[in-house]
């Protein structure tokens, strides 16, 4: 996702390690992950990792919220 400054922490509490992804803070709570920050939050590897399992679920509903086929629309 976006770009992220150098020497970033992670943002989970309790993590030090260097942040490698900038995400929504909202989406990171959602998939379980206890985080400070308002907006943006960053995550360690080990961290996105664990938001990408937890957050599967989710995408599969954003999916069908946002990602449906536009071609199916021009279709008769
Ligand atoms: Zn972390």
């Amino acid at each position: 996702m976006g770009k992220i400054a150098k020497g970033a922490k992670c943002g989970v509490e309790g993590c030090l390690k260097e942040a490698s992804r900038s995400l929504d803070a909202g989406k990171v709570t959602a998939a379980g992950l206890k985080v400070t920050g308002a907006r943006r939050v960053y995550l360690c590897k080990e961290h996105y990792k664990d938001y990408k399992k937890a957050s599967r679920k989710e995408k599969m509903i954003d999916k069908w919220r946002y990602g449906a086929p536009t071609t199916q629309r021009f279709s008769p």
